[in-house]
């Protein structure tokens, strides 16, 4: 659609970054047009228009923007999954791989009430690694995710594919091969 070629060429792509070889999907120029922030975040929700969504999770850091602006669109309250160390209350942990190596997520223990209805959000789906553990985090703490949400998927990789055999639907609004 007319509405989806223009959030695509919204993005920016950076040739070897943040390595050699890797082609970088950058969301910073989407985020600063007005209208296509506006409208992809219009896009994100729009499944869940007028269904009672509890709480918004985003991922450190670009799923807070997008997170903070889902929350406010749905009437729902605002969660953030942040890597170790930032949160200041009682937390629950988990280990997650990178490309290179381990690292590690928090979310507040008391974050959300046990059946409580979250959209996990970020910026990109890669491997999935990273929404997946979100996902197991958020269920640690009673959450019910009903959806996980991504601007850019990169379905070679199969990460949606990963979250979708948790039963978590995806929606995403653009792919890059
Ligand atoms: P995954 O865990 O799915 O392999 O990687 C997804 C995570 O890495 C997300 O938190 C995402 O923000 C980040 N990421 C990986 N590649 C890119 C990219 O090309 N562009 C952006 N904006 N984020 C990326």
């Amino acid at each position: 659609s007319p509405i989806a070629r223009i959030l695509k060429d919204a993005i920016r792509t950076i040739p070897d970054y943040p390595r050699p070889g890797i082609e970088f999907r950058d969301i910073t120029t989407l985020l600063g047009d007005a209208w296509a922030f506006r409208r992809a975040v219009d896009e994100l929700v729009q499944p869940w228009a007028g269904s009672k969504i509890d709480k918004v999770a985003g991922i450190e850091a670009r799923g807070f923007i997008l997170g903070g602006a889902l929350a406010h669109q749905l009437s729902a309250g605002f969660v953030p999954v942040r890597k170790k160390g930032k949160l200041p209350s009682a937390t629950v942990r988990i280990a997650y791989s990178l490309e290179y190596g381990l690292d590690e997520m928090e979310v507040h223990k008391d974050a959300v009430k046990p059946g409580e209805k979250v959209i996990l959000v970020d910026d990109l789906v890669a491997t999935g690694g990273t929404a997946e553990a979100a996902v197991k985090l958020l269920r640690e703490i009673g959450a019910d995710v009903i959806a996980a949400v991504f601007v850019i998927d990169l379905p070679a990789l199969k990460g949606a594919d990963k979250i979708r055999a948790l039963g978590v639907p995806v929606h995403t609004l653009m792919s890059f091969d």
